[in-house]
């Protein structure tokens, strides 16, 4: 292997469980967020969009990890930065998607699994107490 990618490979992997705290951290954050409600579908669409963000980082790293290999290296802290973007990207799309689970949770018949309205007292399908 190019010697100048495996040394930025290293110094990527020296880094890699401070950039897991960073993720930790922002998916912490996210959690205290959780209390504003967005509809299933508004979430599904920011998702999407952060999804679309990073497959963008990802074509990024994987520019700066060809430009290594081929003469022109990378500074470890641009790349580093751009792993952390995709950490805090993955993160946030992890809250949000835990946020749909608890939407999906809330409209759920505990006993049936039919679906409920918001102020329903009784499931429409079993006629169990909610
Ligand atoms: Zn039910």
């Amino acid at each position: 292997m190019n010697e100048k990618l495996a040394a930025l490979l290293e110094s990527v992997q020296r880094t890699a469980v401070q950039a897991g705290d960073v993720a930790a951290d922002v998916a912490f954050g996210m959690g205290k967020k959780a209390g504003e409600l967005l509809s299933v579908a508004k979430l599904r669409i920011r998702i999407a969009s952060l999804e679309g963000d990073v497959k963008d980082r990802l074509s990024q790293v994987g520019e700066l990890l060809y430009a290594t290999h081929t003469g022109a290296p990378t500074d470890s802290e641009v790349l580093l930065e751009k792993l952390q973007e995709i950490d805090g990207l993955k993160a946030e799309i992890a809250g949000l998607q835990a946020e749909i689970r608890r939407e999906e949770d809330a409209h759920t018949c505990p006993t049936c699994g039919a679906f409920i309205k918001d102020g329903d007292a009784f499931c429409g399908e079993c006629g169990g107490q909610l």
